[in-house]
């Protein structure tokens, strides 16, 4: 796509790449397709003020190279030589955030545009460097090329320059690009150690961006992938919801697998997917995550839970199967099977209690779900997690799991009015199915056992 563009900036500049750290490619106005059009009017009210004032404003990140790639950016980023402070000054709607790394936060609305002063380190980079000893503000903020310097992918380093509208490239971004690959800047491992969050970046904008991995970028991250677990478990959680719940789901599985990282976020699952021989584990995830994607292209609402109860749930069973095994009682064999899944992968993504909470009340629902006598039906769709349930319900019939002929009832029952609900329950004395009293008279009352399956 930018061959051309590369071309001609090779004429004009007799050279593709920066020959010396400071001699950027860069591509003016007409020799580029970023226009003010792709722009929000906020992020150009912001650039343009920072101009007005004298200072640096370029367009930067995210925002540039999906513009770049023909898409539409979901927010924009700016990178300034004003402070924070400097920037609050110029703007009545301006919150500075961050302890350390001092942002501007520019709130126009639901819009915020993320102003950034030029920054020379990255902040796993400042500590290594505050651990031995060294100054760290000093060397906070530095000069746009330091800027680009410590930007993770070189197609993340394009700024756009609101004071000429050109493309501003240090690192080869805009041959990576030509190329649809992500590079990293600098020596991957190097940069991989100074964060491992980036190995997942890397897996999410590869699959989000249907871009390569280049295979010097690639190339270690098998083997650093147990850098993951010097993370906080909280930053994995809200990495794992991006990696997810952003639209490309089951993209992202799989560059997670190729690249030896999904085990590092998900050992149990990984472990369930790997010993499975009959593949409706990971077919289970394939379809929970494809759902999740086509719910994001529709813009409907998608939410960690229900994906979390599918990620988890062959871990569960395998857990539950071990205890009952050992002759635990079912529904207490089961409910710590529950426990004992959810604590050990705390242990790596914190779960939001929120969602622990619904992911329980998925699992144990689909026990009940088979259990439709009497009023049960009744009692069960009336559960506020009944839809969840059953939306879970038949992905594991889907994969063969559960019978097809209980989901579909219970798509009927959901159409059903009154009557069909009746007739539906008369089919269910044919299966054998008992009404609860019929069993209650046999004895003193015991917990409903739940059914493997
Ligand atoms: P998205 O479309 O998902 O927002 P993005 O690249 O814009 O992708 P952000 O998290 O918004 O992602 O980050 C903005 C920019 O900040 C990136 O483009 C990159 O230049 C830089 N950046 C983000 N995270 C890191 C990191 N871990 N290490 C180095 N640079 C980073
Ligand atoms: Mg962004």
């Amino acid at each position: 796509m930018f061959g051309k563009v590369v071309k001609l900036a090779k004429k004009v500049l007799g050279k593709t790449k920066p020959r010396t750290a400071h001699e950027p490619v860069v591509l003016a106005r007409d020799a580029h397709d970023v226009s003010r059009r792709d722009i929000s009017e906020a992020a150009l009210k912001v650039l343009y003020r920072l101009k007005k004032e004298g200072y640096a404003a370029y367009l930067v990140g995210g925002g540039v190279r999906d513009i770049l790639l023909g898409l539409h950016p979901k927010d924009f980023d700016i990178a300034t030589d004003a402070t924070p402070e400097q920037v609050k000054q110029l703007f009545r709607n301006c919150r500075v955030i961050g302890r350390r790394f001092k942002l501007a936060h520019v709130v126009f609305g639901p819009e915020v545009i993320e102003v950034a002063t030029f920054r020379a380190q990255t902040e796993d980079g400042d500590r290594h460097q505050s651990e031995q000893g060294m100054l760290l503000r000093d060397n906070v903020y530095g000069s746009i090329e330091d800027d680009a310097l410590r930007r993770d992918f070189t197609i993340n380093a394009l700024y756009y320059n609101i004071a000429d509208f050109s493309v501003v490239d240090f690192v080869g971004g805009l041959e990576d690009l030509d190329k649809r690959q992500l590079r990293m800047i600098g020596d991957p491992e190097v940069r991989f150690r100074e964060d491992p969050v980036r190995m997942l970046r890397a897996a999410r904008l590869a699959a989000k961006l249907d871009l390569s991995i280049e295979a010097g970028t690639a190339a270690p991250m098998p083997k650093m992938a147990v850098l993951l677990r010097e993370v906080s478990s909280a930053r994995l959680f809200d990495e794992s919801a991006k990696l997810f719940l952003m639209g490309a789901g089951a993209a992202t599985y799989r560059a997670l697998q190729a690249n030896g990282l999904f085990a590092e976020l998900y050992p149990a699952t990984a472990k369930a997917v790997k010993q499975d021989e009959s593949g409706r584990v990971e077919r289970m995830l394939l379809l929970a995550l494809g759902n999740t994607d086509a719910r994001v292209a529709e813009d409907r609402p998608v939410t960690a839970g229900f994906l979390y109860a599918a990620l988890l749930w062959h871990p569960v069973q395998n857990a539950f199967e071990k205890r009952l095994a050992r002759n635990e009682a079912p529904a207490e064999a089961f409910q710590h099977a529950v426990s004992e899944v959810l604590d050990k992968q705390c242990q790596h993504t914190a779960i939001p209690r929120h969602y622990s909470t619904m992911m329980r009340e998925i699992w144990t629902l689909q026990h009940r779900l088979p259990q439709r006598a009497g009023k049960r039906a009744e009692r069960l769709f009336e559960h506020p997690r009944f839809r969840a349930a059953y939306d879970f319900l038949l992905l594991r019939a889907e994969i063969g799991e559960a019978d097809q002929e209980l989901a579909d009832w219970w798509t009927d029952w959901q159409e059903a009015d009154g009557r069909g609900r009746e007739a539906l329950l008369k089919t269910l004395a044919a299966t054998g199915e008992k009404a609860p009293a019929a069993r209650r008279r046999r004895g003193p009352r015991k917990k409903p056992a739940p059914a493997t399956h």
